[in-house]
This record gives C-alpha cells, structure tokens and sequence, in this order.
C-alpha cells in the first residue's frame, strides 16, 4: 500500500464547448478569482496534522491554462505548504493551443510544472471544426513549439479518433504529424458519442456516418502496431509512453488504485479508510474510500471560504473493489497485479476465474505474465474487446 497520494486540481473553465464533451465545465471566466481562493481553502481544509506525501501533481480541466500565472503559483505554494511533496514529483499541467503564449509557458517551467499535457486532438482542420475545438492547427504546431523552446522535455499530446467521416489515412496522418515532434507521450482516444452533447445530437439526426466497431478495432490495433515500430510502449489502452520513464506517473497511479486526492468541483478523491486498533496505536487498513465535490462551481465558491465542501462519499463494496481492480488492471500492458487482487479480495485470482482465463488464454486475448510478479494481461487483440472481456469478469464477480 503506497503511502504517498497523488493530488489533483481541476479546473472547469473553457472558452467554448466542444461539440463531443460531456465533461463539467463553464465559460463564466469571471468565477476565476474568486474560485482560485475556494480551491486554496479546500486544499487547506482538508490537509491532515500530519502532512501527507505527494508524489504527483495534475492540473487538469476543463481548460487549466485559463488560470493566469499568479493562481498557478498560489496554488502550487498551497500544495507545497499542505503536502509534503517530493523531490522529483510529477508536475503536470494541461494546456489548450491557443490559449498560452510563450512567456506563459516559460513561467509554467519556472513554477516547477515539468510535465505538459497539450490538447492538440488532431492536425486536420476538418476534424478540429466537427469537434468545434477552440483553435486552429497552426496554433497547435506553434504551441508544441513553443513548449520545447522554453526547455520541456516531458509533452504529451492528446489526439481523437473514431470520429465522424474518419478514415484510416486520416488518423495515420494525424500520428504521422504528432511523431515528427518526438514528443514523450502520446494518448489517443476513440471518440465516444456522450449523450446530451451537440456531437451526439448531429449524429441522431442522421447529418453524419461514425466508423463500425470492426472499422475502430482496426484503428485500434492499428494505432498500436505503428506507434510501437516508432518506439512508443503501449503501456494503457489509449496512451503510449517513449520508454517507461515517460509514462505518466500520475494517471498511473489511479490505476494502480493508489490514493489520490481531487480538488474543485466534479473532482474525486480516494483513500482508504483507517481504524486504530483496540489499543488507539497502529492504525490497519479497512475500506476504501471514493469522494467527490459536486459539479457546481457557485455552489463550490459559496462552500469552500466558509466550510467543509458539498462532496458526497462512498464506500466501496468488496464486489466495486473487485471489479474495479479488474476493469483498471486490465487496461494496462503491465495486467492485473493478482497477488494484490488475493490480498484484497481473499480469493485467487486464477481459481475465481478458471474458466474465462482459460477460454482467453486459448483465443490468444490474455495471458499470466511470467516474472517476479503474477500478473495477467490482455493481449492486444484482448484490450481491443476490453469491455466485453471486464463485462464476462463482471459476471462472475457475486
Ligand atoms: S477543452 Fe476539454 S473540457 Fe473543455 S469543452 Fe473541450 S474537451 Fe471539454
């Protein structure tokens, strides 16, 4: 069990809506100071006697690099005063094209943040306009540009694929642009069409055709297969490291089910829940613990100068913690850890699911990793049925 926490720092503001995100945010720019304080108060509030360790920190949105450079440096100073932050955390920071220049990212650097996450989603301008993204290729390029100028060596870029008219020359062009930057870290979503989004809505009206399920499970694998001959390691279903060193240490950790604490609203934060023994001394484990701030930044503003949040908390079930293990091991290359599913769950992995591991095993989509740890994975023709194959371990989760 990791002592150390990674902390995480929403921020949901953006400039406009893109056309396929469900995610909470607002474009009330005005909230930002006055929010920046709550965040303050509630990273203060909540930080313990004893001050925890934190190995990682993301600043993550909505639209982070909205917040100007004197809130960064705030809320970084109130981070560093509430945790006991490593030597070599983690700083990372999301940043949308367009909305950063490069003083402001020479300050970012300045500031600690070594890690940049840019919002760059695709070099077609035909795509960037259906997903209704704030800025323009041109900007992107100049924006990567800029980061690397001012000395960032760890960038990773986001792209989209799946989306609507998508072809494979389409997306082989989009990852062809993003590997002549030789950037660290790439992560490549398939679109998803949320509901309620104006994406979903242009779709129902029948104004455009998405790729088939065989069509992305052949982007999928194709994406792996060709970033892979580049020398990018494949280490999470969507994202794709250059070396191991480059993988993202923080979003790691969530899957690795380690502690994380979120803050602004919308943001979640999990720990486990700990007792003293009989005697008040060692304190052992007991059940973990999911909490969140409700998605309302007004209600977060008017809460957090006063008092404790308007969060909501659960306790996660043994069966949650099972599938959750499961659902979040298996995204990942390096598989399901299944000495900490027994250690968990008190049962063995192998035997609980004798019979799926062996029909997976004998259709080549997952496999017992041979190594100092017993660990299972899928392959990857395995992680492109990944929801299929956590629905069949689901089933026989009782
Ligand atoms: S910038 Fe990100 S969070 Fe904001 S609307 Fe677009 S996808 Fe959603």
């Amino acid at each position: 069990m990791s002592d150390t926490v990674s902390v995480y720092i929403h921020v949901p503001f953006c400039l406009k809506k893109c056309s396929y995100c469900d995610f909470y945010s607002t474009h009330t720019l005005s909230f930002l100071p006055a929010y920046v304080t709550s965040l303050q108060r509630e990273i203060e509030s909540r930080a313990g006697q004893v001050k925890k360790k934190a190995g990682t920190i993301y600043f993550g949105g909505g639209t982070p690099s909205l917040l100007p450079l004197e809130d960064v440096e705030k809320l970084l100073k109130t981070v560093f005063t509430c945790y006991q932050v490593s030597q070599n955390a983690e700083i990372t920071f999301e940043v949308n094209p367009g909305t950063v220049d490069e003083l402001y990212l020479a300050v970012l650097k300045k500031l600690g943040v070594n890690r940049l996450s840019i919002g760059v989603q695709s070099f077609d301008a035909g795509k960037i306009k259906v997903l209704n993204r704030i800025h323009t290729i041109e900007q992107s390029i100049e924006t990567i540009g800029l980061a690397k100028a001012v000395g960032f060596d760890n960038i990773g870029l986001d792209l989209i694929y799946g989306t609507p008219g998508e072809t494979r020359e389409k997306w082989m062009g989009d990852l062809k642009m993003a590997l002549g930057f030789r950037v660290a870290h790439l992560s490549c979503y398939m679109l998803t069409l949320e509901s309620g989004t104006p994406l979903q809505a242009q779709y129902e009206k029948g104004l455009f055709h998405l790729p088939d399920q065989d069509s992305l499970a052949d982007l999928f694998m194709a994406t792996s297969t060709f970033l892979g001959r580049q020398g990018y390691d494949h280490y999470e279903i969507s994202n794709f490291a250059r070396g191991s060193q480059n993988r993202s240490r923080h979003n790691s950790n969530y899957w690795q089910m380690t502690p994380y604490d979120g803050f602004g609203p919308s943001a979640h934060s999990f720990d486990f829940l700990r007792k003293q023994d009989r005697d008040g001394r060692e304190p052992s484990l007991a059940s973990p613990v999911r909490s969140w701030n409700l998605a309302d930044v007004k209600g977060y503003i008017q809460a957090f100068p006063l008092r404790g949040g308007p969060g909501e908390r659960e306790v996660l079930s043994l069966r949650q913690q099972m599938l959750e293990r499961v659902m979040l091991g298996l995204r990942t290359s390096d598989g399901l850890d299944m000495a900490a599913f027994e250690k968990m769950s008190g049962q063995n992995f192998l035997t609980l699911f004798a019979p799926l591991v062996a029909r997976l095993e004998s259709q080549g989509l997952g496999a017992v990793l041979s190594g100092p740890e017993s660990r299972f994975s899928l392959t990857l023709s395995g992680r492109a049925r990944l929801d299929s194959i956590v629905e069949a371990f689901a089933d026989r989760i009782l």
